[in-house]
């Protein structure tokens, strides 16, 4: 699997007075079994840029390859594609519409032509992946709570068995436990399951702690696209556009200012714990 953006820019309205520039001239390679973070400001375009991977969004301008084709010729399988590369919105709601769980879940097998009973297996496979309790299976998603609804959300991807799975800020809203289990439950994902994941988020921590690989987005522009070590490490420059380094990431260089010899580049509480002992001769 992999995945290209060649000088993709897009337009919202144009023509139109409300004309509005959300990606310039994006070029951008996601490989296979990569764990990607995507972080930016408010409107800065990560939303639009992630509905380009799977052909949601045509760009204005440019193109975009799958597996080295390109997925805007007229041949190309875009039904495939939504199935390889798996979107879970910001707003579970948006996603979620059939009268209990588990019909939802089956909706992605069914439309891949999938039997009734393949479908239903691979739905039960997905939900138990999520986390989510059996006794919810036969529930209305719209009674579900706010962590539930993005399980029963992701297990409707994931019942489509994607290559990559692409998540918007799957953790907007929830509580710090709700956040761990999710962010937890993506990671067992990627380790176990060998797929590829592109999380669009807020949490500076939630990266640090996550990913393999940062893509910063500024005004509808790649500002960084490095490891989470070398990203931070511009945090003065990521202040400036209204991001910033983890907590910890702080804490170090303060610590650092005052005289103990920590490693700079510490990005997570793992290796702060471990440089603080280090600089201790623990
Ligand atoms: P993010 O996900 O980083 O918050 P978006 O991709 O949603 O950013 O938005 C990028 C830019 O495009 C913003 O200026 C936003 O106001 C604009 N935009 C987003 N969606 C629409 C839309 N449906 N119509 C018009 N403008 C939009
Ligand atoms: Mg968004």
């Amino acid at each position: 699997m992999s995945l290209r953006l060649e000088n993709v820019s897009y337009i919202y309205g144009k023509g139109t007075t409300t004309e509005t520039a959300a990606l310039k001239n994006i070029n951008l390679e996601i490989e296979k079994e990569e764990f990607v973070a995507i972080i930016g400001h408010t409107g800065s375009g990560k939303s639009t840029l992630i509905q380009h991977f799977n052909g949601l969004e045509k760009a204005t301008e440019g193109n975009v390859y799958y597996n080295d084709k390109n997925i805007y010729d007229s041949d190309f399988n875009m039904k495939e594609l939504r199935c390889r590369v798996g979107l879970v919105f910001q707003y579970p709601e948006h996603q979620l519409f059939e009268e209990t769980v588990l019909k939802d879940v089956c909706f992605g097998p069914l439309n891949q032509g999938l039997s009734k009973e393949q479908a239903k297996e691979r739905a039960i496979e997905a939900l138990k992946l999520v986390g989510m309790r059996e006794e919810l299976y036969e529930s209305s998603p719209f009674e579900l709570s706010g962590g539930q609804k993005r399980r029963a959300a992701i297990a409707g991807v994931l019942a489509m068995e994607p290559d990559l799975l692409i998540l918007d800020e799957p953790t907007a809203g929830l509580d710090p436990a709700g956040r761990d289990k999710i962010l937890n439950q993506i990671k067992m994902l990627h380790e176990r399951k060998k797929i590829g994941v592109i999380l669009v988020s807020h949490s500076m921590e939630d990266v640090a702690n996550y990913a393999q690989r940062i893509i910063v987005m500024n005004k509808g522009e790649v500002k960084y696209d490095d490891t989470p070590e070398k990203v931070f490490k511009n945090y003065r420059e990521l202040e400036r556009i209204g991001l910033a380094a983890p907590q910890i990431t702080y804490i170090m260089h303060q610590l650092r200012e005052d005289g103990l010899k920590v490693d700079e580049d510490i990005i997570n509480l793992e290796q702060a714990k471990e440089s603080i002992l280090k600089s201790l001769g623990r």
